[in-house]
């Protein structure tokens, strides 16, 4: 299987660029900030409970799958509520349990097992999928990362404050980068791809453009 790997922090465009390169590609789109948020949602459902081999054992059972930028979990469609500031707010938290990393990444790796796939996350490229075939580290400034998410949430009649949002970011990006396992960090083979000021074609069809040469030159 052909994998491309997305990695970067919070709001730098992964997803967008993700979906736009994998429709671009003929590839399927997985999404592995949106599992730890499904994980995030189940915790905040079940009350906020202590980590335990109970809750472990609930989020192994059930099973996960994705449908374009949704999840299913045992059946159930989750999108917009994975998005939610409340989920925000957790999901760094709950992923930094090392028994839901281990949880996650063996469930990211049979999700992706019989496709080629864009895999956009945290630690794609340097813990899930090391020997991927182009590895992405995709980022912006705070500033412009906090812009996107405040209009995509306006954009969905969410409610959003924008110092919130960016206090919000600044707080996972520190809890991301500095966890100790499977920290936020450019694996050392990826191609780092700045954002700022950037369309989201001109980024897509930067990463394209990089998968084409990585393809000529395979085949030579
Ligand atoms: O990508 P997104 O911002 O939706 O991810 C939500 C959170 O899930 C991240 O802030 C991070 O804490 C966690 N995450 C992770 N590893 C991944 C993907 C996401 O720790 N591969």
């Amino acid at each position: 299987m052909i994998y491309v790997t997305i990695d970067g922090p919070a709001g730098s465009g992964k997803s967008s660029v993700a979906a736009g390169l994998a429709k671009k590609l003929g590839f399927k789109h997985l999404n592995t900030g949106n599992l730890y948020r499904g994980v995030a949602l189940l915790w905040l459902k079940a009350g906020r409970p202590e980590f335990s081999q109970e809750f472990f054992d609930m989020i192994d059972k059930k099973h996960f799958s994705v449908l374009d930028s949704a999840i299913i979990m045992n059946g159930e469609v989750h999108e917009d509520d994975l998005r939610t500031l409340e989920v925000g707010k957790v999901v760094s938290k709950v992923a930094e349990v090392p028994e839901i990393r281990k949880i996650i990444t063996d469930k990211s790796r049979d999700i992706v097992k019989s496709d080629n796939f864009v895999v956009e996350g945290r630690d794609i490229g340097t813990v899930v999928l090391p020997d991927a075939f182009l590895k992405i580290f995709l980022t912006a400034s705070v500033e412009e990362r906090a812009e996107r998410r405040y209009k995509e949430l306006i954009a969905k009649n969410s409610k959003a404050d924008f110092e919130d949002i960016i206090n919000e970011i600044k707080t996972r990006d520190s809890i991301d980068s500095s966890r100790e396992i499977a920290p936020l960090k450019p694996a050392l083979d990826a191609v780092t791809v700045l954002t700022d000021g950037l369309s989201l074609d001109d980024v897509i069809e930067k990463i394209y453009n990089l998968y084409r040469e990585r393809i000529k030159i395979a085949e030579n």
